[in-house]
């Protein structure tokens, strides 16, 4: 975990103090309403690229390059929806079995909704999907480790939210949940799912939790008291308090991270930096790091703020 992040990080008990059962009212305007002087976004997806790697951010959100989902994202997907049902139910019946028994049923509607995604099994075999039905299953035990979902009802989830910062870029992205307490403090919840080494993943995550922390704060008036990752697979909680001098340093942050997208666009020049994430990297044949070379540069006309590539959020649960 780098810098003063580490410093304000604390592992703690779940389930902060009032942030229960209550009445809330959304101020949350209209995502899809773009003020004219937008003229580009992007999603703390495509800007966690950009900061990990500008090759990959180039491959993802410019060249487009498909990626077969990986059975770990898939999982996470799978796991998410599965608890964002959850808290359809009245609280008292959100126990483990409730989760358990939505396990198959939301896979067959994520089937139905992307065929593709039975593909990651060999055709026919009923065990792999059964050991990977038990593994979601798993990582929900871990949830309810870490939180009891009756003690809790939330104000927003899978929620996109957006906001303007510096008059011309439109940040958004989807979160996973949205806790208000009778006294109108937030506290921002994602869920985590992934196996990816956690020095590099929380740095990630938590980066994206402040872009969250940012949109809520210019779009509400309120900084989030908590920004809160929960590690489903070891049952982890990771709480983080950002103060509003960190957000502003965040949000020039994210604007000079904007700019210099802008000209590495302009320049066509995207260069790799290896790290650990190679790993997990699509794009190892195409990149120069590994003796690939990328393809041509496209040619793009202007791009909209809301339908391009580089500000496309990811889905709930797709970027663990
Ligand atoms: S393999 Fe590594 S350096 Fe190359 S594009 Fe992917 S993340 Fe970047």
């Amino acid at each position: 975990m780098p810098g003063a992040a580490t410093a304000a990080l604390s592992h703690r008990c779940p389930n902060l103090p009032g942030m229960t059962a209550e009445p809330v009212i959304d101020t949350q305007p209209d995502p899809t309403a773009t003020p004219p002087t937008v003229r580009a976004s992007l999603s703390p997806s495509r800007a966690a690229d950009f900061k990990t790697c500008p090759l990959l951010y180039r491959f993802r959100s410019i060249d487009r390059l498909p990626e077969r989902p990986t059975v770990e994202q898939v999982r996470g997907t799978l796991v998410h929806a599965v608890l964002e049902r959850l808290f359809d139910l009245p609280a008292a019946a959100r126990t483990p079995e409730s989760a358990g028994d939505l396990v198959a049923p939301q896979w067959d509607r994520l089937v139905t909704e992307q065929p593709e995604l039975a593909t990651l099994f060999p055709e026919g075999d009923a065990a792999a999907v059964d050991g990977f039905l038990r593994s979601a299953a798993g990582l929900l035990e871990g949830y309810f480790a870490v939180e009891d979902p009756r003690r809790l009802e939330p104000a927003e989830r899978e929620a996109l939210i957006s906001a303007v910062v510096d008059d011309e870029l439109l940040i958004r992205g989807y979160l996973d949940r949205l806790d208000v307490a009778p006294d109108g403090a937030l506290r921002v919840v994602d869920y985590k799912t992934g196996g990816a080494p956690r020095e590099a993943f929380e740095a990630r995550a938590l980066f994206q939790l402040k872009f969250y922390a940012l949109v809520l704060w210019r779009t509400r008036g309120v900084v989030p008291r908590v920004l809160r990752l929960l590690y489903l697979k070891d049952a982890e909680v990771c709480d983080y308090s950002p103060d509003a001098d960190e957000l502003l340093r965040f949000e020039r942050t994210v604007v000079a991270l904007w700019q210099a997208i802008e000209q590495a666009t302009a320049r066509q020049d995207f260069r790799p930096r290896p790290s650990r994430l190679c790993d997990w990297c699509s794009h190892r044949a195409l990149c120069p790091s590994f003796g690939g070379t990328p393809p041509p540069f496209p040619v793009a006309g202007p791009a909209d703020p809301l339908t391009d590539a580089r500000s496309r959020p990811a889905a709930p649960g797709a970027d663990e």
